[in-house]
């Protein structure tokens, strides 16, 4: 029988509904501990509870905990995969951030619910089961961080949540899962091409991300600047341009060497330097801003993060952000 290290985080997925208010809160006692034992016939599960905490109370300081965590365990026990429960918002922000520095080639599945533990189609139970499942598989080693929900897996590069409270929420836009779960199998059907590490003992530095807007101006970057941020993430327009009565506060924060990073707002496609006009792609590129090829804005922030642990040179970030 599989090891298999359980670790739960809280979120949906440890919550229960109160009946009287219908509002949905975490509980002393995580409720999924108690259904490790129905799980025995699966796997042998090795269950630790580091924290919590419902996923906006996340920081990467506790995605940094985790990596930690399971860099200890797998050492010190012969652990065949692990399953992390989280909650379903910044899910994938921690799957990113394991994904991008842990070193080992065993299954790494998060997993979380869209409804509570006593609700009427709860989701929990099932995903939680589907994940030991996958974590189990051998086809699934080597493959990186997987997210598992809804009969779904994804890579932790391309998943995103979609929806605030459909269960199917979790979706990888432009490329779609890499396999599925069935009653009997797991089935891979895609493969990821790509595949980066980056090793990381702590996290000092800050990183905000900007969503932009028609017409939007430049004292968001103004204070941005001032209040010293290490980098910045822009959710920029369709194909990566910007809104010229921004630029003032662009070249503020470049000409400080302090790096922007620019996705596109749009959930599909990459950000090119495609566009000649003021405030356009092609003249953002020539200042110095790093076109990331293919992440969504919070997942580039997680990736700027750790990246700048190692250089904060403009053109080996280019380098970085130019794979996807
Ligand atoms: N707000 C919840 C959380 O992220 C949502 C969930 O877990 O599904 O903790």
């Amino acid at each position: 029988m599989k090891n298999i290290l359980v670790l739960h985080t809280g979120g949906t997925i440890s919550m229960q509904e109160n009946e009287q208010t219908g509002s949905v809160s975490p509980t002393i006692e995580n409720p999924l501990l108690s259904y490790a034992r129905q799980l025995d016939k699966l796997a042998n599960l090795i269950t630790k509870q580091p924290f919590h905490l419902p996923s906006p109370h996340i920081t990467v300081s506790n995605m940094l905990e985790l990596k930690i965590l399971i860099e200890q365990e797998t050492r010190k026990k012969s652990i065949d995969g692990v399953v992390i429960t989280h909650g379903t918002d910044t899910l994938e922000e921690t799957a990113y951030f394991l994904d991008l520095t842990l070193q080992t080639d065993i299954p790494i599945i998060v997993t979380g619910a869209m409804r509570s533990i006593n609700e009427v189609g709860s989701d929990g139970l099932y995903n939680f089961i589907s994940s030991v499942r996958v974590a189990c598989t051998q086809e699934a080693r080597g493959k990186g961080v997987l997210v598992v929900l809804n009969d779904e897996i994804h890579t932790a590069a391309n998943v995103t949540k979609t929806h605030t409270s459909n269960v199917s929420t979790f979706q990888s836009p432009q490329y779609g899962p890499i396999g599925i779960v069935t009653k009997r199998e797991i089935v891979f059907h895609h493969k990821s091409l790509f595949s980066e590490k980056y090793t990381l003992n702590n996290i000092t530095k800050r990183v905000t991300l900007v969503k932009t807007y028609a017409g939007m101006e430049a004292d968001l970057f103004d204070a941005i600047h001032d209040l010293q941020y290490d980098g910045v993430v822009i959710e920029a327009l369709g194909q990566g341009n910007l809104p010229p009565y921004c630029m003032s506060g662009i070249k503020k924060i470049i000409s400080s060497n302090i790096p922007i990073v620019l996705v596109s707002r749009c959930f599909n496609g990459i950000a090119q330097d495609v566009y000649d006009y003021d405030g356009g792609g092609r003249q953002l590129k020539e200042m110095g801003v790093i076109f990331c090829n293919g992440l969504n804005g919070q997942k580039a922030r997680i990736k700027l993060l750790v990246a700048l642990t190692h250089t904060n040179d403009f053109k080996q970030l280019n380098d970085i952000f130019s794979i996807a």
